[in-house]
């Protein structure tokens, strides 16, 4: 039994199903996701010095393979290879990017090129940018809604919300959940995984993040442009732009305040016409220890927690869901995530 069809829910599913396993999946309303608001980005280098993502050289070629599997399998492409022109503003930031372009272990990520001239009609008084390389991109909508119609084409989805208390445990270590037996029960619910009483202990800090969905005529389109936000073109033609970070508010209700901010963003870089055609808002389950909560509950053996992915959630979750699959189906000992040992310590 899996609850939540959010990225983590769907990739857990479908690797379940790839290991011969039956599952249930309890989703409330997949659009009410964070991962439905999501860039969808795998970015192998990350914040103002420009390093490494965590395990980032164990995610990429797990999350490469997962998505190309899944991307064959629905008949529908989803993924792509996509640099990063990083805006470097000074020559502060000049002197970090190109010390980070001289570490041989960071050759693969540091892309050749990024003259500013190329960029100059939108964005003349640009002072420099760095290419970051090997990353790609997703569209994660599009994995949401295919699994979503397969699933609920197969009565594998139940399009309702689970309810904890309803839930029990048998002295042999089996679930009941109304009329039906499970062996394993995974939660993946994001950040409404915070009221859980099951996990109680574990500490979440999900923070809010919005984004517009815009048409910019003349932007190019193979390239994704990050100066702080992000702005990147999406397979229909449009750009996503965003996003917006807000620690205090825990709802999905799009803000008109944070849209200008974006917009603020949007004219200080994009100096072509746009027009805005979405505002979506997404909470981020993230957590207090910065890193996910993925593990067996330790006194309720089959019992599940994979959450707390926060910003990275459509980097790592191909790695963790093929660990945690991988080891239900044989039987074998799921290896924690240091963050779920330190949270449920014995
Ligand atoms: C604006 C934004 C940009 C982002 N950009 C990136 C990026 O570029 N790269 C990256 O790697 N990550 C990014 N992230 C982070 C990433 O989106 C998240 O880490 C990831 O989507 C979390 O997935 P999840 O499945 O755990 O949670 P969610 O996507 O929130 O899914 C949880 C699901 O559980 C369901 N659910 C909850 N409770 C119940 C219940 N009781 N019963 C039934 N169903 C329930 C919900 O309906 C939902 O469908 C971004 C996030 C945001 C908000």
């Amino acid at each position: 039994m899996i609850i939540g069809q959010g990225i983590a829910g769907s990739l857990l599913g479908w690797q379940a199903e790839k290991v011969g396993l039956s599952i249930d999946i309890y989703d409330e309303g997949a659009l009410e996701s964070s991962s439905a608001a999501s860039s969808g980005i795998i970015n192998p280098l990350t914040g103002p010095k420009y390093v490494k993502s965590w395990m980032i050289e164990t995610f990429m070629p797990i999350a490469r393979q997962v998505y190309r599997n899944i991307e064959v399998e629905i008949g529908q492409q989803f993924m792509s290879d996509i640099p990063i022109w990083r805006y470097i503003k000074d020559i502060k930031a000049e002197n970090v990017w190109d010390t980070r372009s001289i570490d041989p272990s960071y050759e693969r990520y540091i892309g050749k090129g990024g003259d500013k001239a190329e960029l100059s009609d939108i964005w003349p008084d640009a002072h420099r940018f760095g290419i970051v390389s090997g990353g790609f991109k997703i569209e994660v909508p599009i994995i949401l809604a295919a699994l979503r119609k397969k699933w609920l084409s197969s009565g594998t989805l139940r399009e309702e919300g689970f309810v904890e208390s309803d839930l029990f445990m048998a002295e042999d270590g089996s679930y009941q959940y109304k009329e039906t037996g499970y062996k394993h029960v995974i939660l993946a619910c994001g950040y409404k995984g915070t009221s859980s009483k099951l996990f109680a202990t574990a500490e979440y800090a999900p923070f809010k993040g919005e984004v517009l969905i815009c048409e910019i005529d003349g932007l190019p389109k193979d390239r994704i442009i990050k100066y702080g936000k992000f702005i990147m073109p999406r397979l229909d033609g449009t750009f996503w732009v965003g996003s917006t970070i807000d620690h205090n508010t825990v709802d999905l209700v799009p803000n008109k305040e944070k849209a200008k901010i974006l917009i603020t963003f949007l004219d200080e870089v994009v100096r072509k016409p746009y027009k805005v055609i979405d505002h979506i808002a997404g909470i981020r389950p993230a957590t207090s220890y910065r890193r996910p909560l993925i593990g067996e509950h330790r006194k309720h053996k089959g019992l599940y927690l994979f959450n707390g992915l926060g910003t990275k959630g459509i980097s790592m979750t191909p790695y963790f869901s093929q660990q945690m699959i991988g080891a239900i189906a044989s039987g074998s000992t799921f290896e924690e995530t240091k963050a779920f040992q330190s949270a449920f310590q014995v």
